[in-house]
Parts: C-alpha cells; structure tokens; sequence
C-alpha cells in the first residue's frame, strides 16, 4: 500500500492528490493520506511525487 510519504521529504505540495486518479488522497494539516478503501494500489502517486517522499520500492513491487 504506497499510503506512507515520509515526513522528511514531503513538501506537502499536493500533487500527488491531485493526481490520483481515485480521489484517494487526502491532504491532512499538510501530509498526504490515503483512503485504503478507495486507492486501487496505481502507484502513480508514487511515480509522480517530485520529492521522491513515497517508497519507491513500494512502487515497483506493485508494477510487478
Ligand atoms: S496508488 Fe493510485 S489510487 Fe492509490 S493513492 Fe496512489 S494514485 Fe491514488
Ligand atoms: S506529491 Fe510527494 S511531496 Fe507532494 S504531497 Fe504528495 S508525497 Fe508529499
């Protein structure tokens, strides 16, 4: 579940709730979280977060 941004890298920019394509993510005092009932596991969240503050290995595990 690519629901986890890390704190330290994430600038709160938004983008990748406007990205997704489930309306799954929710800004939240600035932190991206997801609906885990919504997110269908896309990773694009993943691939378009210009910070690289989501897991990429996450992301490749769901491609895969
Ligand atoms: S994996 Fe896809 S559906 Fe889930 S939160 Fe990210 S962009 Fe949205
Ligand atoms: S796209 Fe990346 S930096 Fe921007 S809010 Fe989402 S996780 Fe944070």
């Amino acid at each position: 579940m690519p629901s986890a941004a890390d704190p330290k890298k994430c600038s709160g920019c938004g983008t990748c709730a406007d990205k997704c394509p489930e309306n799954a993510i929710d800004m939240v005092d600035g932190m991206p979280v997801v609906n885990n009932v919504l997110c269908i596991e896309c990773g694009v969240c993943v691939i378009i977060c210009p910070c690289q503050a989501r897991d990429i290995m996450e992301a490749i595990a769901l491609m895969t």
